[in-house]
């Protein structure tokens, strides 16, 4: 039995079902030792072996193997890190439903990731208490119907795309119903880790002639491209989708103009426009990779002065209490 539905799941889900989630096999993989990292704790390792291939062996401090490895660093409590830096619990009116920019709304359409990246500001989030299941739409639907202001609805998660094709075409569909929303954007960072998630059945579920569809995917290093990830971008671009990314800027991992200067070149060439730079989000556990906003800006100077202009993510960082995210420059 267990066989039989192993058989029936696409590859995507097979690279799913096979991700990293033991430190010893990831470092044992990569050549490597390492002695401060967590075995156990919270927010675990997990990692899909696509991603995993990318890394350098026997380098300590690639880029890629820094943003998944769980490490002692995790515990220290650092004042101004907190469990909610955005104050999302506030935002949110309906179960599933954040609220908090003009316009727009977001939904938390699945409740985990193919990839834990240490800097997630969502590390702590509830997502038990905001995945209400295919039943428990209807109050956000509600809630979206009722305000005409909101014009866009963002599939965010965790990974929306986690969530299956079926479920994601009933979702599209209830959405293109509602008169006053004409863009659907998804936050994914699946087309980098299991590229494999990008097949027609997908684009089919989230296409809709109403709806003008965006998909942002989150590239932090120019080493996360390969071919692989290229060719999934490429089928969303022949659908006629938006492409944009966002990066975080973090220390020791892309923390220089010449890397974030290759990172945009390289996204061009793949299809997608670098959208944000954000500073990242104050949350518990991820201090080391902080960089200070004086840093941040000479970086994103030092980039302006490098590349044309729409080569150029805006620099920004996130307010419990804004209204919109801030531009640093
Ligand atoms: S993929 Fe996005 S939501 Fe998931 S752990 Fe990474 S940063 Fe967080």
């Amino acid at each position: 039995m267990v066989s039989q539905i192993q058989e029936k799941q696409a590859p995507w889900q097979r690279q799913l079902r096979d991700v990293v989630t033991n430190v010893d096999e990831l470092l044992s993989h990569l050549n490597l030792t390492q002695e401060d990292c967590l075995i156990k704790q919270p927010f675990p390792l997990r990692v899909p072996w696509r991603f995993v291939s990318r890394m350098k062996p026997g380098d300590p401090n690639d880029p890629l193997l820094l943003q998944v490895l769980p490490t002692a660093k995790e515990w220290l409590k650092v004042p101004g890190f907190s469990q909610d830096p955005l104050a999302e619990a506030q935002s949110n009116p309906v179960p599933g439903l954040l609220h908090k920019y003009q316009g727009r709304v977001l939904l938390t359409v699945a409740g985990a990731c193919a990839i834990h990246c240490r800097y997630c500001f969502r590390r702590h989030f509830s997502y038990q208490d905001n995945n209400p299941g295919r039943a428990g739409w209807q109050p956000c639907l509600d809630y979206i119907k009722t305000d005409s202001s909101i014009h866009e609805v963002i599939f965010s998660g965790g990974d929306p795309l986690l969530a299956t094709d079926e479920y994601l075409a009933y979702l599209v569909d209830k959405i293109a119903e509602i008169s006053h929303v004409t863009t659907l954007r998804i936050h994914t960072r699946l087309p980098i880790v299991i590229p494999e998630r990008i097949n027609k059945k997908l684009i089919k579920s989230i296409i809709r002639p109403k709806l003008k569809c965006v998909v942002v995917i989150h590239c932090n290093h120019p080493n996360e491209l390969d071919f692989s990830v290229k060719k999934s971008l490429d089928q969303l671009a022949a659908a006629n989708i938006t492409l944009l990314n966002q990066s975080v800027l973090l220390k020791g991992i892309n923390d220089s103009s010449s890397i974030l200067k290759a990172l945009s070149e390289k996204l061009f060439h793949y299809g997608a426009l670098p959208y944000y730079l954000h500073l990242m989000d104050k949350v518990q556990g991820s201090a080391h990779f902080d960089v200070d906003e004086t840093t941040a800006k000479t970086i994103w100077q030092e980039l302006v002065a490098q590349l044309s202009g729409y080569l150029v993510p805006k620099l920004v960082k996130e307010q419990a209490d804004a209204l919109s995210k801030i531009p640093l420059l």
